[in-house]
């Protein structure tokens, strides 16, 4: 009816006439799209300062994570050709290896049928309706021996964004760091912001060893940086939808927030947990056979004894607390890298350092050889290093430095050896003209 047609805001008075846009309500009724877009903001304050979503006021890239019906799902992999690829490039680990084929596999089986549930279901049999757990994952291991580069190689292979983070740089929420979501951020950020494909990407969280709770007896200090943390990350890693700041860092309630569903990020986390053996050792022996005697030092456990002996009270006693664990079912224990492993990481992997060097060198059109002694003699020096793998290309950026720093003043075609006497610093690095040019000179 005519009589009912708004005339003018009913809040502002502005007349319809004036107003950009004046939407109609019963009886008469108006509101202006200047008021809509004010009460908006009204509410979202309210709501950011109550800790709740603020959605209303985000603009078309801060919109609410998409509806799972809309996704396609992800095309499976199974888990012999997931370890298949982890050969590739991965030198050892097995039990990481298959841990992780099957933990990734499952999960994003999981994520297909999460789709089907949001979709209508399976009602076909009984298990159609069953809910999957996520199958977050617990990588303990020595530094160096791999961690990342698993998590890594997988998600280039699913073509997954992926991202690293760094569990000491966190905080519990209100203190001077980076708030939890700062993990996400780098996910999305990895998906060049694009929010569904975050949704399904792989986080590898580093160092989580080092936020483990600071000390056993309550503490009138707050464990802001240990316990804290944990408390914060157990929401992510089990799934929900939090904000992310765009910017990173701290979130403060005026801020427009990223809404992100953790669902179906699948979460890896990484730790050397140093001493964790002597632990396991310390239990077991106590409890069972009392072998170890008067505070004698238990021997090293290797790997697998670790993974046979470890039990969740480890970990607790490590300052994980029972929830943070409960949320990462799956574990696999990392083998320090053997001198063997450390020389077959030097030349058999896809991007294996040596073949690095020899592509640096051959891009100025030389040759460049590592005799076997010189493969050995880099291994144990990195052994010496204690950082795992990562120091084979410390100590072959050191030796070849000076070759590298001279290699266009030689004549393209040279051959560069590199020796057992050149790793260890008794000789230079061998150089051979080019055949052609010296049969040319003699
Ligand atoms: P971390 O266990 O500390 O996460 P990373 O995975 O970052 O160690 O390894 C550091 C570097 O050492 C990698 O870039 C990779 O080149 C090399 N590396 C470590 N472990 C292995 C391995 N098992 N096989 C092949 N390369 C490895």
């Amino acid at each position: 009816m005519a009589g009912d047609q708004a005339e003018c805001c009913s809040f502002c008075g502005k007349p319809a006439a004036q107003a950009g846009k004046l939407i109609a309500g019963p009886k008469g009724v108006g509101i202006c799209d200047v008021c809509v877009s004010t009460c908006g903001r009204l509410i979202d304050r309210e709501r950011a300062r109550e800790g709740k979503p603020t959605a209303a006021a985000a603009g078309p890239a801060l919109q609410e994570a998409p509806a799972k019906a809309a996704l396609k799902p992800v095309k499976l992999v199974a888990p012999a050709a997931l370890r298949a690829e982890l050969d590739a490039h991965v030198i050892g680990q097995d039990h990481a290896k298959k841990v992780l084929s099957v933990a990734v596999h499952n999960h994003y089986k999981r994520l297909n049928d999460r789709l089907v549930q949001a979709a209508g279901g399976d009602k076909s049999d009984a298990l159609g309706e069953v809910e999957l757990d996520k199958s977050n994952v617990l990588l303990i291991g020595p530094t160096g021996t791999g961690k990342t580069l698993l998590a890594k190689t997988l998600a280039r292979m699913l073509d997954v964004p992926f991202a690293i983070a760094d569990a000491t740089t966190l905080t519990e929420a209100g203190y001077v760091g980076d708030d939890v979501e700062t993990v996400v951020l780098r996910l999305l950020q990895a998906a060049d912001m694009d929010v569904e494909r975050a949704q399904r990407g792989i986080v590898f969280i580093d160092e989580i060893d080092k936020i483990g709770r600071k000390s056993d007896s309550a503490s009138i200090t707050r464990d802001v940086s240990g316990e804290g943390v944990q408390q914060a990350l157990l929401k992510l890693l089990e799934g929900t939808v939090c904000n992310v700041p765009p910017a990173g860092g701290r979130k403060h309630p005026e801020q427009q927030c990223i809404r992100v569903d953790t669902s179906d990020i699948l979460f890896i986390a990484g730790g050397a947990f140093v001493g964790l053996d002597r632990l396991i050792a310390r239990r077991a022996g106590t409890k069972a056979l009392g072998f170890i005697q008067g505070g004698d030092i238990p021997p090293t456990l290797t790997a697998e004894q670790v993974l046979a002996g470890l039990q969740p009270e480890d970990l607790f006693s490590f300052g994980m607390i029972p929830e943070f664990v409960g949320r990462l079912p799956v574990i696999s224990v990392l083998e320090p890298l053997s001198r063997d492993a450390l020389v077959r990481i030097l030349t058999e992997p896809k991007n294996a350092p040596t073949k690095q060097y020899r592509k640096l060198f051959a891009l100025s059109g030389m040759t460049l050889e590592f005799t076997k002694g010189a493969l050995d003699a880099t291994a144990d020096r990195a052994l010496a290093l204690a950082t795992g793998a990562r120091g084979l290309r410390s100590v072959l950026e050191g030796v070849l430095l000076e070759t590298m720093y001279g290699l266009p003043e030689h004549p393209a075609g040279s051959k560069f050896t590199v020796t057992a006497e050149a790793i260890r610093g008794e000789k230079p690095v061998t150089v051979a003209a080019p055949a052609a040019k010296s049969r040319k000179g003699a």
